[in-house]
Formats: structure tokens, C-alpha cells, sequence
């Protein structure tokens, strides 16, 4: 029966008319009538409440309400059926003492509410006090005294989620027509918690799916299927530089700075299914960044819109170029000395087939040894500079003769100063202690600095290598009278890769130092240049005396 109908019954029925009509009805009968008409504008009344709000409590306390009017009872109370626990917990209440049961846990195996909920039925207690169901706890701890009691389950799906109480009629007692009045008041509150179970379930999804969007370090955009943004998230904003409400609305092209064309294919593939990738460079700032960009198409709010996603890969771009640019200068150094020693063994095996005593063997000989000794010094390097990253290299320390390492130092490298008419001096403080190091890393420390000495210093300059005694250290100088370093350059070419502007003409992978700051600090030393532009550097380490 609709509502209008349902509203002209019952104010018949309160005017009398129906009354009137019923002349020669039973009153019995009329009485019956009345009741069922009653009953139904209840229930009509208490549906009205589901649709009214999607606060759970509030659903359940107007029902509540309106529950205690119709049954003239003194209180009424919903618990419900706690999963993770194992028990009831009473979540509204209307009528005395009220307020002392909400958020009253019971056992599910106490009371009357608890019976109601493990067995799924309905139960009518005319009188507590003769029913051993009947927990005397609850009206302990409230105060309240509890004489009849009516209870039915809320169910769903056969499940009992549960228990609707209604306590101490006013006048009379519960009876059958009651129970199954209060049943179908548990069918609404059954439909209330499932709503509000699905509606939380649809706004945590959503609020997942927001912070998913928000939060993530990417930025994303929400376009519509012509490419037009609909959404924009907080990465996003910060990335281009634009608010939310400037950018609704703009054909993505525009946001990328890229023509418009470019954009269509990807579009195109999007709305069709496809996911595509590709690569976009935005001019932001100075530096400029490289996104590796995807698109797919999405359900957005029931609407099909496309999710574009730009990843930043400039670092990973720049690593590749590193990578391509050290292979490129690895193969160049290992090339070189490879091809002085392949030329000197050539020579000098001519030399021996063809008995030809002109050509200066032993200078030959030196050539390959020293090209030798180079491609030693960069193997090693590439190798230790692995290995000191990765910390899996134990120092084999031992106690080293600081004199002995600085001359074996020096004959590995004045080959290569007096092919520059370099004087390469040293000078070791008398007296000195024994430093305990690995041997092998200190003195590549050293012939990386005396090889870069002599690469960046012109022909016929000085360098000079020194040792010295300083506050529990060995400091160690090698100074030269090369190009110099500029200020903004002291710190960075201690990192991987890093070679100057000047270093044009002059090969190298830079990596050398790299390597030796990795060594020096593994022994808990120091390293670091002092240098003048055009006039030279000292580069200086200091090691700690003693075992460390
Ligand atoms: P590489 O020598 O292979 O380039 P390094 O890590 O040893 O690599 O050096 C990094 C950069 O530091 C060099 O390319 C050069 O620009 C600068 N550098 C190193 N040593 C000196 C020096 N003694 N004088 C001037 N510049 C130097």
C-alpha cells in the first residue's frame, strides 16, 4: 500500500470512520483491523527513517524512538554482534538508563540478548525473575530493573548481526503480534547496517583510490576521452607549476607544452584499450625533467576518462648517459696502453725475426710496461671502486713503512712525469710511524694522485710528494704546479664520474678519485684538495696512526 493510501486509512481509522463503516463487523474484528492498520503505519513511518540518513547510529536511534512509542516500553536497545572479539556491544539505546548501556560489551553466551544472537531466534520473557536466561548484570551496573523482555534477531543472510530489545511494556505484556511486529523493525535495521557496511566499504575504496591519487610521488592527471584534464593531483600541481582550477579543463598538449598532434596517438591507443608509454621532456625550471608517461583508460565515477601517469626518469636517463659515457671512456683508456703494448711487442718481434739490431728494444720494452702498469691501475680501480661501495672489501691491514710505500709510489709514476719533463720530488718527514693500512689500497691511493698530478700539470712542472706527522695522523701531500681546480669543484670530484671543463684534452674516467676517497675513508681518514686556479693543487689525506 502506498503511503497516501496508507495516511488516508489511518486518519479514517482515528476519526472513526472506518469504525463507522464496520457496523456489523465483530468490535473484535474492527479492533484487529485497527491493530494491523497501526502496525503497518509504523512500519510504513520506520522505513521513512532509512532513507532519511546513512549515519548508522542516527538510523538506529530514530527507529529506536519510534520503536518505544509504538510498544509504550520503557527502554529499548540494539547490540551488535562484534566479530573480531566474540561478543555484543550494545550500540544505541533509547528510554531510562540509556545511556549507561551504550558501549556495554555481554559474552555472547549471557543474557537474554546473548541467547537471541547465538540461537538466532526470537525470544519473549514475561518475566525475568523466572527465567534462567535472564542476566541480573546489566540492571546491576544501570540501575534499571528489568521485568519483561522481548528480543529478536537482526539478520542477513541467515546471519545473526544482532539483537533488538525492547523492555517493560507500560501497560500488558509482549505477546506474538508484538514479535512480529519487532521482527520487521530488525529487517529495516538489517538493511540500515548492510547500507552503512556498503556505503563505508564505498568511501574507503573511494578514500584509497583519493590518497592513491594524492599521496603518490607521480604526478596524475584525470583526462577526458579527447584529452581534456577533469583531475589533477598534488604531484601534479607541483610538477607544472598550476592550480587545480587552471588547469580543468586544458587539453593535456598545452599542460605538456608539446603540440597537439602529439598527443593524439597515445590518446588514440588509450580509448582503446591499449596502455601506452612514452617519453616527454619538460622544460621546467633550469634543469628540465624527462617523464616516462602512461596512460590507460579508467572508470572515473561511473564515467570512462583516460589516467595519465608521468614517471620522472630523468635520473635514470642521466645514469643510462653516465653509464654510455663511462663505457665510451673505459674502452678509450683500456685501448690506449693496450695499443702502445700490442705496437711495442709488434716492434720488437720484427726486431727478432728480421735480426734488426736498430731498434731500441729496451725502450720498447719500457713503453709496454709502463701501457701495462696503466691498464693495472684503471682494472684496479674499477674493481676496488666496486667492491669499496658495496663495503664487502676487508682491509688487509697491516703495518706499513710510510717511506717504502711513497718511493714504490713514485718509481710506478716518474716514467710517466719524465715523459713530461716533470720534476717529481718527496720529501718524508725523518721519524715518521708505521701506519696501519692495506698496503695496496694506500699506494693505489697514491699513484692515482701522483698520475692525476701529472695529467693536469704541464710539461716540465713540478710535483712533489710529501709525509708528515700531525696530531695522532700520517698526512700525506701530493702538490703540483697544474691547472688548478675551481672552488665549486673541490667537493664534487671527489664523486663518481665528475671531470672538469679543462680536463678536455686530458683522458680519464673520473673515477680515480672517487676511488681514493672510498680508501681513505674505509681506514677512517680524511681527504681533500686545496688548489689555485692556473697555479696547482695539493690534494691531501690524512690516515689515523695505529691499529684503528
Ligand atoms: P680522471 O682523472 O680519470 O678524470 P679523477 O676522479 O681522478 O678522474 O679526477 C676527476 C677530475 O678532477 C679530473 O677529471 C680533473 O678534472 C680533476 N682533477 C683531478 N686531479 C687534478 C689535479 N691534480 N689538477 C687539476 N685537476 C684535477
Amino acid at each position: 500500500m502506498g503511503g497516501e493510501g496508507l495516511l488516508w486509512l489511518m486518519s479514517s481509522v482515528e476519526s472513526g470512520k472506518v469504525e463507522g463503516r464496520a457496523e456489523g463487523l465483530e468490535s473484535r474484528q474492527v479492533a484487529d483491523v485497527q491493530r494491523r492498520l497501526r502496525e503497518m503505519t509504523f512500519l510504513h513511518e520506520t522505513s521513512k527513517v532509512l532513507a532519511a540518513t546513512l549515519d548508522l547510529d542516527g538510523v538506529l536511534r530514530s527507529l529506536m524512538a519510534q520503536v518505544r512509542d509504538y510498544f509504550q516500553v520503557d527502554a529499548t536497545s540494539v547490540a551488535l554482534v562484534d566479530e573480531e572479539v566474540g561478543d555484543l556491544v550494545f550500540r544505541v539505546a533509547v528510554g531510562e538508563a540509556s545511556d549507561d548501556m551504550i558501549g556495554l560489551h555481554m559474552p555472547l553466551d549471557q543474557g537474554i540478548v546473548g541467547w537471541v544472537a547465538r540461537s538466532g531466534e526470537p525470544l519473549l520473557v514475561p518475566e525475568t525473575h523466572v527465567d534462567e536466561r535472564f542476566y541480573p548484570g546489566v540492571d546491576d551496573k544501570t540501575g534499571f530493573h528489568t521485568r519483561a523482555i522481548l528480543a529478536v534477531p537482526i539478520k542477513t543472510n541467515d546471519r545473526t548481526i544482532g539483537v533488538i530489545e525492547v523492555l517493560n511494556p507500560a501497560v500488558g505484556g509482549f505477546d506474538e503480534d508484538a514479535q512480529r511486529v519487532l521482527l520487521s523493525v530488525a529487517d529495516l535495521a538489517a538493511v540500515a547496517i548492510n547500507n552503512a557496511e556498503l556505503y563505508n566499504r564505498a568511501r574507503q575504496a573511494e578514500r584509497r583510490y583519493e590518497s592513491l591519487f594524492d599521496e603518490g610521488s607521480d604526478p596524475v592527471l584525470v583526462l577526458d576521452l579527447d584529452g581534456k584534464i577533469l583531475d589533477i593531483n598534488r604531484r601534479a600541481i607541483e610538477v607544472f607549476g598550476r592550480s587545480h582550477d587552471q588547469v580543468l579543463g586544458m587539453p593535456l598538449s598545452d599542460l605538456l607544452g608539446i603540440p597537439n598532434e602529439a598527443c593524439q596517438e597515445p590518446l588514440q591507443q588509450a580509448r582503446a584499450g591499449k596502455r601506452p608509454v612514452s617519453e616527454v621532456k619538460l622544460e621546467s625550471g633550469a634543469e628540465g625533467f624527462i617523464l616516462e608517461t602512461h596512460m590507460a583508460k579508467i572508470d572515473y565515477g561511473g564515467r570512462e576518462a583516460i589516467q595519465w601517469l608521468g614517471h620522472d626518469i630523468s635520473e635514470r636517463v642521466a645514469l643510462e648517459q653516465i653509464r654510455e659515457d663511462l663505457t665510451h671512456m673505459v674502452v678509450h683508456d683500456l685501448r690506449n696502453p693496450l695499443g702502445s703494448i700490442m705496437g711495442s711487442l709488434q716492434l720488437i718481434h720484427t726486431a727478432f725475426i728480421e735480426h734488426d739490431q736498430t731498434l731500441p728494444i729496451t725502450k720498447l720494452l719500457s713503453v709496454a710496461m709502463r701501457s701495462g702498469q696503466k691498464l693495472y691501475l684503471l682494472i684496479d680501480s674499477l674493481l676496488d671502486l666496486g667492491r669499496l661501495e658495496a663495503r664487502d672489501t676487508e682491509l688487509s691491514k697491516v703495518p706499513v713503512d710510510v717511506d717504502a710505500l711513497v718511493q714504490e709510489a713514485v718509481e710506478q709514476i716518474q716514467p710517466f712525469a719524465l715523459g713530461k719533463d716533470q720534476d717529481l720530488s718527496t720529501q718524508i718527514a725523518p721519524d715518521l710511524p708505521q701506519i696501519f693500512a692495506d698496503r695496496d689500497l694506500i699506494l693505489r691511493v697514491l699513484t692515482n694522485l701522483l698520475d692525476n698530478a701529472v695529467k693536469f700539470t704541464e710539461r716540465k712542472g713540478r710535483i712533489a710528494l710529501s709525509a708528515e706527522q700531525a696530531a695522532g695522523e700520517v698526512m700525506f701531500t701530493v702538490a703540483d704546479t697544474g691547472i688548478g681546480i675551481p672552488p665549486e669543484y673541490r667537493q664534487r670530484i671527489f664523486d663518481r664520474f665528475t671531470r672538469l671543463e679543462n680536463a678536455n684534452g686530458v683522458k680519464g674516467t673520473g673515477l680515480g678519485l672517487a676511488f681514493c676517497k672510498l680508501a681513505v675513508e674505509a681506514h677512517g681518514g680524511r681527504i681533500w684538495v686545496e688548489s689555485e686556479v692556473d697555479r696547482g693543487s695539493q690534494f691531501k689525506f690524512a690516515l689515523p696512526v695505529g691499529e684503528g
